[in-house]
């Protein structure tokens, strides 16, 4: 059976359940699959729902929004769409206003377009109004789908509203697949957090006598099995690793729904990245992804209770420590440490007295007793610290706080503090019970901190070293990694004889299409370099490749230099200024008037056009740049408004392709060396392929958070590459 139909089965029927409830979730339909938005219009007509009310953001409408407004469109479904303000949607009474105040009376049911905080906001929107609402998935980030709860931020504080759950979810495998690489990580992570959570639950349960049921724990651990067994897929976007995190999201919400609590999703590991959340809100930073923060959570959490499983536990001491808890003081940490918010963390203690002597001492007791039972649920069910990190590394995700701007100040904290914002026992208030808690906050940090980032080194070196063993082939851009224009770099050659000697093999790669191979080749052996003409490509070969294949006898109106008009008509093809089937646009330094005038009129006219390589700027000597053939494309395109139906070199995915065939190396056995983030390193991304970034041309490191790019590996040269081979 397939987990699409297991998850129908768990819908809209009671569950008679063996924890002595009735397990029942209110949601009537879950689509996961290709094309499924396409079913959204019929569900409607079913349920009789006269006007949809559809709620985005930028970003969201554009990954889904937009399609489903010309489905609706083209099944004549009655709309209204309102696309969120803010760049950076914050779920708080700012956005719930927004929505509130553009909702059209009329309508009957609302549709969240997006993930977390869209989600969260039209759950409690159309529960306060008291209509129906959809929830289709932007991208696969987060497990709230089929919940009750929705997360707010009122007054500054971060509370969990009991709402509704939507009567339908749909998740579009195509839109989900094409979610940005972090946000499909982080519902991964989101899943993975499933570990400390369900066994703080189960601690919960030993020592409070909370409620819990092992059917729904056993659903959800199925579920983390299913997308643990499918995470080596998860970069490739694959359709059934993509799949499997949506399904196992939707169940975790499902499996919420069925106690009616978070517990089957939320624990200490989210407790600590809520109160990361609520410090940088205050900080007016700018929130980091929640899976990103939940996953680091989990290291942290897996952390302190693999510790706790060594500790010589002296209860005496607990008890004595019991004795002293200052509420006093107490409330003077929780003005510091939670500012605005702290008058809500401290009307919840007086509500619920968590820290009450009476219950602490109760507590003592039952911990004593039952730490058999405890250790071993740690032990039978909970992976290593350094196993949570693993996996989250495998797809590439931080597992430090350190690396998401969460300080060594926030980390101390958060150990001692997060368990204030909610009555919720976990690992966190155990810890506090045991008078460990100050401990242990120091213990995580120094983790995290001091030991943990010379660890940190090793364990980039450990992952650099792994991936460039796998690696039998290195394909090196030209300028800015090897030479810069005609200085060739001092280590260039002896960092490529070490590859030959590793018994590995180079080639060149350049985008830069003003130049001939012949031209190229003469340079590279002027300079010493050894290169065979079968291991040198240029963007060039790739759009003739194609042009070959696809519109073989075509006219071209060439827009280059003499060597690429060379290139071209040296490869048969027929070049002519008068009436081209096609305008092809190279990266021209001998660029006229009269060439651009004429290319914008075939353009104009309706030519076939190409871009040869999309380069904006050519680095030159001394940090000097000239304009490239992508900066000639816009200046067509300020006249024309036509851009290139497609260029050819990096990052273009042709690339790897063409240099596969040509080398008859795998996807996995190739890393992209080069300077520059959007070209030679974006060509490895959502590949099994590596990315290597120099810092000896154009990009630094603050140019990848700026563009969004992530490089597999970073080296300050190409003669940092030298030891790992
Ligand atoms: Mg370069
Ligand atoms: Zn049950
Ligand atoms: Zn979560």
């Amino acid at each position: 059976m397939s987990t699409g139909n297991l998850i129908q089965n768990y819908l809209q029927r009671d569950i008679p359940c063996d924890c002595g409830r009735t397990h029942n979730c209110q949601v009537k339909t879950v689509e996961i699959g290709r094309h499924v938005l396409e079913k959204i219009p019929a569900l409607l007509r079913k349920e009789n729902k006269q006007k949809a009310y559809i709620i985005a953001d930028k970003n969201t409408y554009q990954a889904a929004g937009e399609r489903l407004v010309q489905i609706f469109k083209k099944e004549g479904t009655d709309f209204s769409v309102y696309i969120l303000r803010s760049d950076e949607v914050v779920a708080d009474e700012t956005a719930l206003g927004e929505i509130v105040l553009n909702m059209p009376s009329d309508a009957d049911v609302m549709i969240s377009v997006g993930a977390g905080t869209i989600n969260d906001l039209c759950k409690f929107a159309s529960y306060k109004l008291g209509i129906d609402y959809i929830a289709v998935a932007s991208a696969p980030s987060m497990d709230g789908f089929a919940s009750v709860g929705a997360a707010l931020i009122a007054n500054h504080l971060k509370t969990t509203y009991q709402t509704h759950t939507p009567i339908a979810i749909f998740g579009d495998t195509e839109v989900l697949k094409n979610a940005p690489m972090d946000m499909i990580t982080a519902g991964f992570a989101d899943i993975l957090a499933k570990y400390t959570c369900l066994l703080d639950w189960k601690v919960s349960h030993l020592i409070n006598d909370e409620y819990y049921c092992e059917m729904v724990v056993n659903m959800v651990k199925d579920a983390i099995a299913k997308v643990m067994s499918l995470a080596d897929k998860i970069l490739e976007r694959d359709d059934d690793a993509i799949e499997s995190i949506m399904e196992a999201l939707v169940l975790t919400g499902i499996a919420m729904s069925f106690v009616g609590i978070s517990r089957p999703a939320s624990g200490s590991e989210h407790h600590m990245s809520h109160y990361w959340e609520m410090k940088f809100l205050m900080q007016e930073r700018k929130p980091v992804l929640h899976g990103i923060k939940v996953g680091i959570g989990t290291v942290a959490s897996s952390c302190m209770y693999h510790r706790l499983l060594e500790e010589k536990l002296d209860f005496d001491e607990a008890r004595k420590k019991a004795q002293e808890f200052d509420k006093k003081h107490w409330e003077q940490e929780m003005h510091r440490v939670f500012e605005l918010a702290a008058d809500g963390v401290i009307a919840l203690e007086n509500e619920v007295g968590k820290n009450d002597s009476a219950g602490h001492a109760k507590r003592i007791k039952v911990i004593e007793e039952k730490w058999p039972e405890i250790t071993a649920a740690v032990k039978e069910w909970l992976p290593q610290a350094e196993e949570i990190e693993n996996i989250l590394l495998s797809v590439r995700l931080p597992i430090n706080p350190l690396q998401v701007g969460v300080d060594a100040g926030l980390i101390f904290d958060c150990v001692r503090y997060a368990k204030e914002v909610r009555n919720r026992y976990t690992i966190l208030q155990l810890l506090w019970d045991l008078g460990l808690s100050e401990q242990y906050a120091d213990m995580v940090r120094e983790y995290f901190t001091a030991n943990k980032q010379a660890n940190y080194v090793n364990l980039i070196k450990k992952q650099t070293q792994s991936r460039i063993d796998k690696i039998k082939c290195f394909v090196l851009d030209m300028d800015g990694t090897i030479y810069l224009e005609n200085r060739l770099f001092p280590f260039a050659k002896e960092a490529l004889k070490a590859i030959k000697d590793s018994g590995r093999e180079y080639c060149f790669f350049t985008n830069n299409s003003s130049n001939s191979k012949k031209n190229y080749l003469t340079k590279l052996n002027n300079m010493g370099i050894p290169v065979t003409e079968d291991r040198l490509f240029i963007s060039t070969h790739v759009i003739m490749e194609f042009l070959k294949k696809n519109h073989p006898g075509a006219s071209i109106y060439l827009v280059g230099t003499e060597n690429l008009h060379q290139e071209f008509v040296d490869n048969g093809f027929l070049l002519t200024e008068n009436k081209p089937d096609m305008v092809v646009l190279g990266f021209d330094t001998s660029l006229t008037y009269e060439k651009l005038r004429k290319a914008c009129d075939y353009i104009r006219h309706g030519a076939l056009y190409y871009g040869i390589n999309p380069d904006k700027n050519c680095p030159v000597e001394n940090l000097e740049y000239i304009p490239d053939c992508g900066s000639i494309a816009k200046l067509i395109e300020t006249s024309t408004d036509r851009y290139p139906a497609e260029f050819f070199g990096k990052p273009s995915k042709r690339v790897l392709e063409y240099v596969m065939e040509r080398t008859g190396y795998q996807e996995e056995e190739i890393a992209m060396i080069g300077d520059r983030l959007y070209t030679d390193i974006a060509t490895a991304t959502d590949t099994k392929a590596t990315s290597i970034l120099v810092l000896t041309g154009e990009s630094t490191v603050e140019d990848i958070e700026k563009q969004g790019i992530q490089p597999d590996i970073i080296f300050n040269s190409l003669e940092d590459l030298i030891p790992y081979l």
